[in-house]
């Protein structure tokens, strides 16, 4: 792979939301491209099969050259309360095709009675990457990040759970937080700097 290939990471994905929050935590000389791929099922028992699922989907799909890195993500919402609900059914907790808001409602009425010692949760990110043409696995990481469910939302920021989780050490959900503030702390972020360490793209005096 020639050093401006070495640059670009492809992203499994049809999501542009998902490609531009990579890019936000990317160093400036890397490049973050879509590699839109068709839908697959997500059959798999655990958030890793779950990525490799995608990311050998986008890779078989990948119509550039054979051998460049195409990574995809998988993440999700675990509660130990609940027996690691919503977990890897976090985007389809209140059924096939719910929204965010209706997915927090069914999280809310879960919770419903739990003590506040007993509201602990964690977000789960694991990225897997793998060579396009062979979908062969390259690198895989995780990132997670420590906190607490909310009695009730606080704030309209981010996406899926946010306004329900206040990370540890914080008194404010990530639906309240800024964004770069949210970039600091996420498991997103987590998983993202170690694949970039795994797979030497850190960069100097990047944007992370
Ligand atoms: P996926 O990574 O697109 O499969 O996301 C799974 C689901 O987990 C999302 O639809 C959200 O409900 C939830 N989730 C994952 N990451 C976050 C996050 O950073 N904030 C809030 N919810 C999240």
């Amino acid at each position: 792979m020639s050093d401006t290939l070495s640059k670009v990471l492809y992203l499994g994905t049809g999501n542009l939301h998902k490609v531009s929050e990579f890019a936000r935590l990317s160093p400036s000389s890397l490049s973050i491209l879509p590699s839109p791929s068709p839908p697959v099922e997500e059959s798999g028992n655990t958030f890793f099969a779950n990525a490799f699922l995608k990311a050998k989907n986008a890779a078989l799909a990948f119509s550039g050259p054979k051998g460049e890195w195409i990574f995809a993500d998988d993440s999700g919402l675990v509660v130990p309360a609940l027996g690691g609900e919503p977990g890897i059914y976090s985007a389809r907790y209140a059924g096939e095709g719910a929204s965010d808001v209706e997915n927090r409602e069914a999280l809310q009425r879960k919770m419903k009675g739990i003590p506040p010692e007993e509201r602990g949760a964690f977000f789960v990110c694991v990225l897997v990457a793998v060579l396009s043409g062979s979908g062969k696995l390259v690198a895989a990481t995780a990132g997670y990040v420590h906190g607490r469910i909310a009695r009730g939302p606080m704030g309209e920021g981010g996406f899926g759970y946010d306004p329900l989780f206040v990370p540890d050490g914080y008194h404010a959900s990530f639906g309240v937080m800024a964004p770069d503030e949210k970039d600091r702390l996420s498991h997103r972020a987590r998983a993202f700097r170690r694949l970039l360490s795994l797979l030497d793209l850190q960069g100097k005096g990047g944007k992370t």
